[in-house]
């Protein structure tokens, strides 16, 4: 966006080609993070399974080539802080192989994403919306942030992505406010609690919903409890780095928000925002 100064920003959800729904190397995502002027950049493709489980993610055996990717776009941008990390899928029962996971590489961050609230279904995938209408959306919903808190008191992550990602097709958060409020507690309590930070993500501007992630309330909830806070497009092509920032500042700020957090090798650090 012209006029705007990403100087001071990150962008720390990037994908690449290695998980067949993204297209552009690191090189290249690099390059249009130098020409808009960010300060640093993270790469966070969605992490491998043990075994072959869907079809929108790296292969266990391509992890090399992800490194490989990463090393490239550092050799190619040497001025540019490019780190590596993951958006790890959590799902229960998975903390034993995202530990290994954590152990295969000197990671600068580990993002942890709910997509699966049963082992069959993704909520964000548009093949599979017509199951909204399977069951009362409050259960949808419930079932979501059960498994998100799971994620979060696993203390596997450094932060969590698209923490509202089931509005995605426009099914929001149902309930009065105070409802919503007994819905969104626990997982702020739990984010408190273990340090967890979490990302505006500026993908929803791009989706149905036509918003960030997650929602203002949300975002003003964290910041009262202390939860600090990234700003990611989740880009997955290269012309998407850096997307929606003009509109993710001004919301971080509505939210109270006066720093963002960066990561290297998994260590904390507030920048103004
Ligand atoms: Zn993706
Ligand atoms: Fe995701
Ligand atoms: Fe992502």
């Amino acid at each position: 966006m012209k006029g705007f100064d990403y100087a001071s920003l990150a962008d720390y959800h990037l994908h690449t080609p290695l998980c067949r729904h993204a297209e552009g190397w690191p090189v290249e995502y690099a390059r249009a993070a130098r020409e808009l002027g960010l300060a640093e950049i993270g790469f966070a493709d969605h992490s491998p399974m043990p075994q072959f489980f869907d079809d929108w993610r790296m292969l266990l055996e391509e992890l090399p080539r992800y490194f490989e990717a990463v090393e490239e776009a550092r050799a190619a941008f040497p001025g540019l802080p490019i780190r590596l990390g993951l958006e790890v899928d959590y799902l229960e029962g998975q903390e034993e192989w995202i530990a290994k996971l954590a152990g295969m590489a000197e990671w600068d961050f580990l993002i942890g994403s709910v997509h699966y609230v049963t082992p069959d279904w993704a909520i964000d995938n548009p093949a599979h919306i017509s199951r909204y209408n399977d069951r009362p959306l409050e259960e949808i919903w419930a079932l979501y942030w059960k498994t998100l808190e799971k994620a979060i008191r696993s203390r596997a992550f450094d932060f969590i992505g698209h923490a509202d990602l089931p509005k995605k097709f426009g099914h929001r958060l149902p309930g009065n406010e105070g409802e919503r409020r007994r819905m969104l507690d626990p997982v702020i309590r739990a984010l408190a609690e273990t340090g967890t930070a979490i990302e505006i993500n500026t993908a929803g501007l791009r989706k149905p919903i036509g918003e960030c992630y997650p929602t203002l309330e949300f975002l003003t909830l964290a910041r009262e409890a202390g939860i600090d806070l990234l700003l990611n497009s989740d880009a997955h092509a290269p012309a998407e780095v850096g997307a929606g920032f003009a509109e993710g500042v001004q919301l971080a700020r509505e939210a109270g928000y006066t720093q963002l957090v960066r990561f290297e090798k998994r260590k904390k650090r507030h920048v103004a925002l």
